[in-house]
């Protein structure tokens, strides 16, 4: 039998952190034959819900789940972990300034950064879910130097999803039929959506989105707002935050790093920008990614057309201000 795997889930007495523990101990996150031990923070206001979803884990009696921390303590919940999901934060509360819920933000990924660096198993893989999670995980990053860089990471996974969703809804085929979506940039209103490269698996083979949806002003307008606004759409509708769906793409982020994206498929993932596409390096932004192996590796050669330029301008400006900003809530 293998070694269970230690996955720490921060915020785990929120939201996503619900949905999401019950997905990893059920082997969603790291395949069905993976033991794991779930590690659970939150702050010390949640500490008694923290333990009630303890409980309902020892209820679920899950076969995979070989033992549970639940703690307020950064240090013991970071001790020895081979993955970590970041998804508590401060939230933005009406009327906050961006400096404020900023500042918050960076206080906490400076210090969950330390003790993940003191404490995390070396080759742990972190992945920032709590927004801005872009500029958290390059806080992360900065205060966490033993951590390789290619080892911190922020989800987008959500949006790309949500991209195939909306073709698939589009042209009435299955989602599993649909791949290859791009996410660029940050996870926030300024990401592009681009399905230039997307192709869906057709009777008669494979073919182009963009040949398939004839509709390309639907492609450059309806379709980027919709995967763009889907957050907030969805708590309209709800009254609360898209939490299953952000659990599930947590996952398939986790699953396609560990265990690799299939042959010709890549997915979006926020990586520290090497510079590839005209990217200031430096920033954690999103880009298609493959995996194998457990490391990806930016998807090169990729055309780019003078609407995406724009667009991946664009988000990556957003993404320099707001790193700038964080810098500022250091000093
Ligand atoms: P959620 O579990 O709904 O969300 C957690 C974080 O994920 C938020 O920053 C949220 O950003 C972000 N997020 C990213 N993508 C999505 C998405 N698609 N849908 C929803 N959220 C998304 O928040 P809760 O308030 O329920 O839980 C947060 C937990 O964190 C609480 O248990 C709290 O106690 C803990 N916490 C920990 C802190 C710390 O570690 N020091 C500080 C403050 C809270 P956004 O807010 O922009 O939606």
């Amino acid at each position: 039998a293998k070694d269970p795997v230690r996955v720490l889930v921060t915020g785990a007495a929120g939201q996503i952190g619900y949905a999401l523990v019950p997905m990893i101990a059920r082997g969603v996150m790291l395949g069905p034959d993976q033991p794991v031990i779930l590690h659970m923070l939150d702050i010390p206001p949640a500490a008694e819900s923290l333990n009630g979803v303890k409980m309902e884990l020892v209820d679920a009696a899950f076969p995979l789940l070989k033992g549970v921390v639940a703690t307020t303590d950064v240090v013991e919940a970071c001790n020895g972990v081979n993955i970590a999901v970041m998804v508590g934060g401060f939230p933005r509360k009406e009327g906050m300034e961006r400096k404020d819920v900023m500042s918050k933000n960076v206080a906490i990924y400076k210090s969950q950064a330390s003790a993940l660096e003191q404490y995390a198993a070396k080759n742990c893989k972190v992945l920032v879910v709590a927004n801005p999670a872009n500029t958290n995980a390059l806080i992360l990053k900065e205060f966490a130097p033993s951590i390789p860089e290619k080892n911190i990471t922020c989800l987008t996974r959500l949006d790309h999803n949500r991209a195939l969703g909306q073709i698939s809804e589009r042209l009435n085929v299955q989602v599993s039929d649909v791949k290859n979506a791009i996410i660029w940039g940050n996870h926030s209103s300024t990401q592009y959506p681009d399905v230039s490269h997307a192709t869906v698996k057709t009777p008669s083979g494979e073919k182009p989105v963009r040949q398939l949806v004839s509709d390309d002003d639907w492609l450059k307008g309806e379709f980027i707002t919709t995967v763009q606004q889907r957050g907030a759409a969805i708590i309209k509708a709800r009254k609360l935050s898209s939490a299953l769906s952000a659990a599930s793409a947590a996952c398939d982020h986790i699953h396609d790093w560990v265990l690799g994206t299939p042959e010709g498929t890549w997915v979006s993932m926020g990586v520290y920008s090497d510079g590839s596409y005209n990217v200031p390096a430096g920033l954690i932004y999103s880009y298609p990614v493959t995996c194998r192996d457990g490391e990806w590796t930016i998807v090169q050669g990729l055309s780019i057309d003078e609407f995406s330029r724009k667009k991946l301008d664009a988000t990556a400006e957003e993404l320099a201000e707001e790193k700038a900003l964080a810098y500022s809530c250091l000093s």
